[in-house]
């Protein structure tokens, strides 16, 4: 691959701003300078460094993020902050996006890569990849909206929805709310919160904790996003 590309995919910035480094004279191949755009480097065997530093090639990139609210799950906006935004631009692949959406009021795990084929199972409704979330509920919820949950019956876009499984946590009785747990293996546009509103009862506040076999991790702020594990990477496949 040509090596701006190269430079680019590894996070050192548009063709134009490589241009600059390899100007600068900050890039070598196997410990020559090379100040040529278009020149050929295999990113296996090559070795490639910038300011000295050996750059590992990868091509794809997997980041779990902590969304925080007052961002939309999408690659660019003319009004609003996205996901993207919050990445760095040297974690910054072409061609990242988020898989599938959280509302911009929706809380939790976002899982972002520029692996389309990954990102394709993992949104396919034939897949039925489990999504589960924890919920502030106004309203009081009943064994009886477990059973209807869990039977599927409630009907959303003409559909019935699949079976889901809903956990009541807690009620508050004074103040009539409910924290719940409900997995879901659809992705059917705001369908937490409708379902819950199909019951008589209203999502104040909902996060993602879970997505296919990955787990929010804990200690990761909202706003915050890491790279998924080796383990991590495995499980999603
Ligand atoms: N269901 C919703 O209602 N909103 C989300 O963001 C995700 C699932």
């Amino acid at each position: 691959m040509r090596l701006d590309k190269f430079l680019s995919h590894t996070g050192f910035g548009s063709r134009k701003e490589v241009k600059e480094l390899l100007k600068k004279k900050r890039v070598t191949v196997n410990g020559e300078v090379v100040k040529e755009a278009k020149y050929l480097v295999d990113e296996l065997s090559d070795s490639v460094c910038v300011d000295g530093e050996n750059i590992l090639y990868e091509k794809f990139v997997y980041y779990m993020l902590n969304k925080p609210k007052g961002v939309i799950s999408a690659t660019e906006d003319t009004s609003s902050r996205t996901v993207i935004d919050l990445i760095k631009k040297e974690d910054y692949k072409k061609g990242l996006f988020p898989v599938g959406r959280l509302d911009k009021d929706t809380t939790g795990l976002l899982l972002l890569t520029n692996d389309g084929a990954l990102a394709h199972e993992l949104l396919s409704p034939k897949k039925k990849v489990p999504k589960l979330y924890q919920a502030l509920v106004q309203g009081k919820m009943t064994d009886e909206d477990i059973d209807i949950f869990s039977k599927g019956v409630i009907r959303l876009d003409g559909d019935e929805c699949l079976p889901a499984k809903l956990t009541i946590l807690s009620i508050d009785e004074k103040k009539e709310q409910s924290i719940i747990q409900l997995e879901i293996m659809e992705g059917k546009y705001h369908q937490v919160k409708r379902m819950v509103d199909a019951v008589g009862k209203k999502v104040i506040e909902l996060e993602r904790l879970e997505m296919a076999n990955l787990k929010l991790d804990e200690n990761l702020a909202q706003g915050k996003y890491r790279t998924l594990t080796e383990i991590e990477k495995e499980k999603l496949k």
